[in-house]
């Protein structure tokens, strides 16, 4: 089955309708990008598959299951956001750690895992700094970190690069094709640079005025010989 369906979802903020009739099967491991302008819908799809606002009509299914059905803590997405969004008075490691803890895992396997994710990410070293003390890049991987340490299998990620200069985000890009090559989760994706979902996706979904106005392979789209 799919990693998540959108079905015919729709969401109206008053007489504004930001999604519109929005129909899509995301499968296990694929990387999805959505794709658009300013105000084409791309955060409310988002919103809506994580829950943090409900659909006016349809219904998104997270491995099969309604997402307006299951509790906060049963959603299993990881979440990267534009503003790194990290605790600003703890520690890189009590921040990679924080998901974790809120799931009242065992002390052993907090260690293990937020270990294995700074690792993962390069910032091992850093465990006892404060965000503030990071770059802009690095505070970017321990929001990554934060994301999967729990292992989700779907990872959602809204213009988590918009806030870097091109270089590092085109270092970041690679970075993130890298870990999903190593994790293997789903990945939905929210940009409106082109460059960006070229480089990253297997699918990309181009957004306007809430409707996909296309969705296929990045070859396809940009029409590659
Ligand atoms: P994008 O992410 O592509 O920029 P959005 O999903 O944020 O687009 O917005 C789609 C449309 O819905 C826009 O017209 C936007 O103004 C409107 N919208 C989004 N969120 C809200 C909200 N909380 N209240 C009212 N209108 C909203
Ligand atoms: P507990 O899970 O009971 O807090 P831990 O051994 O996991 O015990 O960690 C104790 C504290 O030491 C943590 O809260 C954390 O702030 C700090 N800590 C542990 N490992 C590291 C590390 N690799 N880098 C920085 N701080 C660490």
């Amino acid at each position: 089955g799919a990693a998540v369906s959108f079905r015919n979802v729709s969401k109206q903020y008053g007489s504004v309708t930001a999604l519109s009739d929005f129909d899509l099967d995301i499968a296990p491991g694929e990387f999805v990008t959505f794709l658009g302008p300013s105000g084409s819908g791309k955060s409310t799809a988002l919103n809506v598959l994580a829950g943090f606002t409900d659909a006016t009509s349809g219904d998104v299914l997270i491995a099969g299951q309604s997402v307006a059905a299951l509790p906060p803590e049963k959603r299993q997405l990881g979440m990267v956001f534009q503003s790194y969004s990290l605790f600003p008075h703890m520690t890189v490691y009590e921040n990679v750690a924080f998901p974790l803890r809120l799931r009242k895992a065992p002390a052993a396997e907090i260690r293990r895992k937020v270990e294995q994710s700074l690792e993962m990410v390069r910032l091992s070293e850093l465990g006892g700094r404060m965000p503030r003390e990071l770059s802009g890049g690095q505070r970017q991987r321990v929001a990554f970190a934060r994301a999967v340490v729990f292992e989700p299998p779907v990872l959602l990620m809204d213009e988590p690069l918009g806030a870097l200069d091109l270089k590092l985000r085109e270092a970041m890009q690679l970075e993130i094709k890298r870990y999903h090559a190593q994790l293997g989760c789903t990945i939905v994706f929210v940009t409106h640079d082109q460059g960006e979902a070229l480089v990253l996706s297997d699918r990309i979904v181009v957004m306007g005025g809430g409707h996909i106005a296309q969705v296929d392979t990045p070859e396809r789209i940009y029409d590659f010989p």
